[in-house]
């Protein structure tokens, strides 16, 4: 199967009705489409250069008597922005109506509404039916039994106390009642909790839409205890694996035997999961996480085309935090961008494919030049987005890009580009260690 192929032809279309614009390319050197995303109507997803806001441009079949921004032809288009919209920003969606109309002319009412029904399924695979904001991290492990090389979480493998059920059930409680519509288990291994069954139970209970569980697979190897997990109320399941064999897997993780048990976990999947198009149908998907490291660059392209092969909806390779261990031992484990943007570049037109499933995460849109950017949803290459996250007995803390890495800035190169206003900038280990090898200064296009 050609990457990218299980999108619907439907959902393809859409972007193309958008053509001039394209993901990621500054439109009239001011407008960047960050995004798009559809589940009963479709949403594209902007930023302003000008003032760097996003905005969002909602798109629904259009309906008699109600009243829209703007309308081309067979659609409805609204405006979602915070504040008052700029006179630039009205008249830009009125020029995307008109460009809409004009691209749509030709096409019939049946593959135009064809387009917004078939184009949930594989957006919604990426994407989730909870918006990003409406997402929140909860830390509910207190031990791992890995010791992987870039962790952020600990340098050393000690446990941390570990909460009680009582206390992340109020956590839960808590911000659902804040309005939290999805929730990511995660911190260290969440899986040696011997209740995270109950505890998947309770989130779903509580009513939120999206429970989503990263973990390195040791445990989910069984899969009595997959299926468990999953049967709670699990509906995305995010498995961190970084290479396509047991000795560089095993290097990286520090756990001898690991990539065994996440190789069952891949068999498992498939039976539990099944192929992405279930996983569309079903609404609970298989996801992957990669951290991008020296050790496995030049096995890339052999462990996505591990993770394709099992079917995982979403492939996310992601250049270290420089933080914790990434941040110790950076010398002999964090690459520089020129080295990614190499070994990147046999799987380069697949990346640039906005309906592939393999997508980067805190990499500089620089780095590969043409990649779109800003987005967690797509191509994510910026992590410049707020996370929150639980903090216990306290309001949701917002995990912003420099929180992580608190040195995160940008160089004189960076000067005049056109992403920096939606760029997280580089670290000053990396330009300590590499200066500004691999960065290049983005121009309008
Ligand atoms: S702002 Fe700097 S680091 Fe970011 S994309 Fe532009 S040149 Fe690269």
């Amino acid at each position: 199967m050609q990457p990218g192929a299980e999108t619907s032809q439907a959902a393809a279309d859409f972007l193309r009705y958008l053509a001039p614009m394209a993901l990621g390319q500054p439109f009239e050197a001011r407008f960047v489409l960050e995004g798009i995303a559809a589940d009963r109507c479709i949403d594209l997803h902007f930023r302003d250069l000008a003032d760097k806001r996003p905005f969002s441009i909602r798109i629904t079949p259009r309906r008699e008597g109600r009243r829209f921004l703007a309308t081309a032809g067979r659609m409805d288009l609204s405006l979602v922005i915070e504040g008052d919209a700029g006179q630039e920003v009205v008249a830009f969606v009125r020029k995307t109506a008109a460009l809409l109309r004009q691209r749509t002319e030709g096409v019939s009412d049946a593959a135009l509404e064809d387009c917004f029904r078939s184009a949930q399924a594989p957006l919604l695979r990426k994407v989730g039916r909870v918006p990003r904001e409406k997402m929140i991290d909860l830390r509910i492990g207190h031990v791992c039994n890995a010791n992987c090389k870039f962790c952020t979480d600990r340098l050393t493998p000690e446990a941390l106390p570990k909460a009680p059920l009582a206390t992340l059930t109020r956590e839960l409680e808590r911000v659902r009642a804040a309005g939290f519509e999805g929730v990511t288990l995660t911190g260290l291994e969440p899986t040696l909790r011997t209740d995270l069954p109950e505890l998947i139970g309770i989130a779903r209970g509580l009513g939120f839409a999206e429970i989503h569980l990263i973990s390195n697979g040791g445990r989910l190897a069984d899969i009595g205890y997959m299926e468990a997990v999953k049967a709670a109320g699990l509906t995305v399941l995010i498995l961190s694996i970084h290479a396509a064999t047991a000795e560089v897997e095993d290097a990286i993780t520090g756990r001898p035997g690991l990539f065994a048990k996440k190789r069952q976990v891949l068999e498992n999947v498939q039976r539990l999961f099944g192929d992405r198009a279930t996983q569309d149908a079903r609404g609970t998907f298989f996801r992957t996480n990669s951290v991008i490291v020296q050790q496995n660059l030049p096995s890339l392209p052999a462990l996505v085309a591990l993770l394709e092969q099992f079917q995982s909806s979403l492939i996310v390779l992601c250049y270290p935090w420089i933080k914790g261990k990434a941040a110790r031992d950076f010398a002999g484990l964090v690459p520089d961008y020129a080295a990614v943007a190499e070994a990147l570049a046999p799987m380069r037109s697949r990346i640039l494919d906005s309906r592939s499933v393999i997508s980067l995460a805190n990499l500089p849109p620089c780095v590969l030049r043409g990649l779109p950017v800003g987005t967690t949803q797509y191509k994510n290459l910026v992590r410049a987005e707020a996370v929150p996250v639980v903090v216990e007995g306290g309001e949701p803390e917002v995990t912003l890009p420099s929180k992580m890495d608190e040195s995160l800035g940008h160089p004189p190169v960076c000067d005049g580009c056109v992403m920096r206003g939606s760029c997280a900038g580089v670290s000053s280990l990396y330009l300590q260690h590499y200066g500004t090898l691999g960065l290049r200064t983005l121009t309008p296009a």
